[in-house]
């Protein structure tokens, strides 16, 4: 994915304001920053849904433009923030829709869709809501379902924002294990907008830090999550020191208490 020089907006508003990035094929990639920093609307500019007002995304070397929609659904898939929970279909249904983009015109489901869909469903551990509708669901369970329909649309690149939000510690897990083996195995590429900048050191090759708009910094957790830099960007005292166990950066938030008694110096950071 090659980001150049782009520009978004809503209307007279700039939002995003001339990011440049290249993301790798098999690359885990995370957008982070503050509330309103711009990284929903960059993620669905990669996903075709809103219009660039300046500079080009190249995804494989061609024009986001030049890719009808179908084309487009075959290479990426989009996990959004928001699902409607009125959506009224049922599990299976909601999963096998990943396949509408490899399905010629007027053609039904085969064989092979359903069993997709199955595997999916299995994947993100949904196959006994199956025949539940979406609007039934818990937030989370809804959320591994639009998990599983990405994941049967079999696109090389999945679009994800923030997919862990609503889900418990041992689903979190496990989905982000899901992304990271389906990354090994299948040279997947993940970008994902997220808050959870723990979660954000532990897996991603490289981050994106968004501020209003603009690139902060691009690169290696250990790079990027520095508590100068955190504290600086998201306008609040973060502590960062080590994961015990994986030597990844590791991020703590300080309450203002603490921080106003560490800098009238009674505590040593
Ligand atoms: P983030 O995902 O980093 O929280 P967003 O991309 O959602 O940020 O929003 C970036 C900016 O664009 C914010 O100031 C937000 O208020 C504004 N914005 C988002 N969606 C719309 C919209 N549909 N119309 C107008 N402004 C919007």
């Amino acid at each position: 994915i090659d980001i150049r020089d782009v520009s978004l907006r809503y209307g007279d508003r700039q939002v995003i304001k001339r990011v440049s990035v290249q993301i790798e094929q098999g690359e885990f990639f995370v957008i982070i920053g503050p509330n309103g920093a711009g990284k929903t609307t960059l993620l669905k500019a990669l996903s075709g849904l809103h219009p660039l007002s300046a500079g080009d995304i190249e995804i494989r070397q061609k024009a986001i433009a030049g890719y009808s929609r179908k084309e487009l659904a075959r290479t990426l898939a989009l996990v959004p923030q928001q699902i409607n929970a009125d959506f009224p279909f049922t599990v299976a249904e909601t999963v096998l829709m990943g396949r509408y983009p490899h399905l010629g015109l007027l053609s039904v489901e085969g064989r092979e869709d359903l069993r997709l869909a199955e595997q999916a469903m299995e994947l993100t551990e949904v196959s006994h809501l199956a025949s539940r509708r979406l609007g039934q669901l818990s937030g989370g369970e809804r959320q591994r379902v639009i998990i599983a329909r990405a994941i049967c649309q079999q696109s090389k690149i999945l679009l994800l924002d923030e997919p862990t939000a609503s889900l418990d510690p041992a689903h979190q897990l496990r989905i982000m294990d899901l992304m990271e083996r389906l990354r090994q195995q299948e040279q997947l590429t993940i970008v994902m907008v997220s808050h959870d900048l723990n979660l954000a050191s532990t897996y991603a090759d490289r981050l994106l830090l968004l501020k209003d708009g603009e690139v902060e910094q691009i690169g290696t957790p250990r790079q990027v999550l520095t508590q100068e830099q955190l504290s600086k960007s998201y306008g609040c005292t973060l502590l960062v020191d080590e994961n015990p166990l994986l030597g990844t950066p590791r991020v703590s938030l300080v309450s203002e208490k603490i921080a106003a008694a560490i800098k009238s110096e009674k505590v040593e950071l």
